[in-house]
């Protein structure tokens, strides 16, 4: 055998393995989305040089990846048809941090300074060298089709050098890419099982656009004649001769065998027309597939209400499928202050995470749930990154607004039963948005919904209200109430059902919180009709002030009589059989603002 070349790390190299290490000891399962994004990476590679060198696809030889693991020797191994590494390339990628991801690590290292900067390590890729997070040992067998040689490179973690040899045992040769040995760490064992590496490729790598196959345990159960006991048989028989007896008994045969684990690929692969097939197109897939995806993705039963493929190109790329749920997932607790895990960001088809507090999408919209895939961001984004960078603001802004077209599809669907059941499930969430998203009022505005005094038991929009209102109607008017009855039988729609003037009922206490921060539609404003400067136009001056100095003193009389129980007594002509009626100071809480205060404060 050739001798083994023992070489030292970049001094860079070193510092960054014991920093992964430490940062990221909580995390360690990141190694395996890490060594299969490389994988991906390296068939990537391969299948495109081989546009135009087809003769590097070696006859017989899939692109795929699979991963094996030893429960006995508690060791993994992954293994890909890439394009491999030759021996330079081995020493150059995983010997320094030349060309790398983790070389912009490495850099930001320097540059700060920073001798274990945990935020620092977010924001990179951590790459090949967290393979040492759970391992003791590294062994890394390589063929690229450039060379002849097989080369393997091994080394052990928390040393400064590695060794690097020819391989020569024949059973070990490949006949293209990777193979990857993790000899795990003895707390990392666990990672050994076939189940749990099953679950994490699943949830991390299940849009890898090559096949994964994991090495699983099956069985199945057969049916074998054997010999009765006999001394059962004697028993049995009643003239007590022994008789040799056949009889069947099942058993369960087990064998081993690749199981394809990233199911979810006939989706992926018109979700990514250009890759792999790029014969296949968006167009093609069904709203069949697309609920199929939905429910697999999100653990769904029930079929999505709507859904939205796309993709966006310019300044930041990215791909998305967009669904509304059909039932509020979060209908329970309360919407804000709950993690709904709506949106699952995939970087290059490798997922990042579903864990985004608000960030890349906003709370209110949780009903709204999908993947989104950029090639854009780092592998290993963290929420820092996602606050701070402005990739991640131009792409929550355009999901808003896909989101926002989805659900105005929904609103002008022949179907209005759909619309009514949206938003009798995710009305609240609206208002909640009218609240807390001042940028998208517009947007959002036009797909509330309101009972009226004119309605007649159904909801309107606001567009109706705007479309019916009187010529001369300058201000879209409203009661806030805590039911329908008591909206229909307030004293302060007397003067404008007289003139037929039409009033929104806001019954449900988010309502009037959300109409306020909306403050106008279509440029007219909302006015409460219960406030005490409200003006129904077609005053007569000389006519108020006749009432005035008539009933002046009466006012005043009743001011006393009541004291500090009201701020003023005043004249109004806004009643027409009612003699009088409480009203808010313009200033003031509505009183259905106070009840809701108050029932908060309980
Ligand atoms: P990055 O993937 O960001 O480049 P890594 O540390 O993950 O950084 O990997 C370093 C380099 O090692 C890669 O750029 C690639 O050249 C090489 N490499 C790693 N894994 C493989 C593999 N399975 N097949 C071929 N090359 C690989
Ligand atoms: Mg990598």
């Amino acid at each position: 055998d050739p001798p083994a070349e023992k070489h030292e790390y970049q001094a860079e190299v070193s510092r960054l393995m014991d920093l992964i290490v430490h940062s990221l000891y909580s995390n360690k399962e990141v190694f395996l989305r890490e060594l299969i994004s490389n994988a991906s990476d390296a068939l990537d590679k391969l299948r495109f040089l081989s546009v135009t060198e087809p003769g590097l696809l070696n006859a017989g030889v899939d692109l795929d990846i699979r991963v094996q693991t030893d429960k006995d020797n508690g060791s993994i191994t992954i293994t890909d048809t890439g394009i491999g590494m030759t021996r330079q390339e081995l020493v150059d990628c995983l010997g320094t941090i030349a060309q790398s991801g983790t070389a912009k690590f490495a850099k930001a290292l320097k540059d700060k300074d920073a001798g274990g900067d945990n935020n620092l390590i977010g924001q990179f890729g951590v790459g090949f060298y967290s393979a040492f997070l759970v391992s003791d040992k590294v062994v890394v067998t390589t063929k690229s089709p450039k060379s002849d040689k097989q080369f393997v490179w091994e080394a052990v973690a928390n040393a400064s050098s590695y060794l690097l040899r020819e391989e020569t045992d024949p059973e070990k040769m490949l006949p293209r890419g990777t193979r990857l040995t993790l000899h795990l760490k003895r707390d990392c064992k666990d990672f050994a099982h076939p189940e749990r590496i099953q679950k994490l490729l699943k949830n991390y790598s299940q849009f890898v656009s090559f096949p994964i196959y994991t090495w699983q345990e099956k069985g199945f159960t057969k049916e074998v004649e054997v010999d009765e006991d006999p001394a059962e048989a004697k028993n049995d028989s009643e003239d007590g001769n022994v008789e040799k007896k056949k009889k069947t008994k099942k058993v369960v045969e087990r064998y081993w065998d690749w199981e394809l684990t990233n199911e979810t690929q006939p989706l992926w692969v018109s979700f990514y027309p250009d890759v792999l097939l790029s014969l296949r197109n968006p167009k093609e897939v069904t709203t069949e597939d697309y609920n199929e995806f939905y429910k697999q993705t999100f653990n769904e039963y029930l079929e999505p209400l709507a859904s939205s493929h796309f993709t966006t190109e310019g300044e930041v790329e990215f791909r998305s499928i967009l669904y509304v749920a059909a039932i509020n997932p979060s209908a329970k607790e309360d919407i804000l202050n709950q993690k709904t895990k709506n949106i699952r960001l995939y970087v290059k088809r490798v997922f990042i995470s579903d864990d985004f507090d608000g960030e890349l999408f906003p709370r209110y919209l949780s009903f709204v749930r999908g993947v989104v895939d950029s090639n854009d961001l780092p592998l290993n984004v963290s929420r820092e990154i996602l606050q701070e960078s402005r990739i991640v603001r131009i792409m929550r802004m355009r999901l808003v607004r896909k989101a926002f077209d989805m659900i105005l599809g929904i609103s002008k669907s022949e179907n209005k039963e759909d619309y009514e059941r949206f938003f009798e499930n995710f009305g609240k969430n609206l208002k909640l948005g009218c609240i807390e998203d001042r940028e998208n009022h517009k947007r959002i505005a036009p797909l509330l919904r309101f009972f009226s005094s004119q309605s007649e038991g159904e909801m309107i929009s606001l567009d109706e209200y705007v479309e019916y209102m009187k010529p001369e109607q300058k201000d879209i008017y409203y009661i806030a109430a805590d039911s329908l009855t008591s909206a229909k039988n307030t004293p302060f729609l007397e003067k404008l059902r007289e003139k037929e003037l039409e009033v929104l009922f806001l019954v449900d206490p988010i309502d009037e919180i959300a109409i306020q921060n909306l403050k106008t539609y279509q440029e007219k404003n909302f006015v409460d009709i219960s406030k005490e400067d409200l003006d129904l136009g077609g005053k007569n001056e000389e006519k108020e002030k006749e009432i005035k100095q008539e009933f002046g003193q009466t006012c005043d009389w009743i001011k006393k009589r009541l004291g500090e129980k009201v701020a003023s007594v005043q004249i109004s002509s806004r009643l027409s059989t009612s003699p009088c009626v409480l009203v808010s100071g313009k200033f003031g809480w509505s009183a259905n603002m106070e009840r809701l205060m108050k029932a908060q404060s309980l």
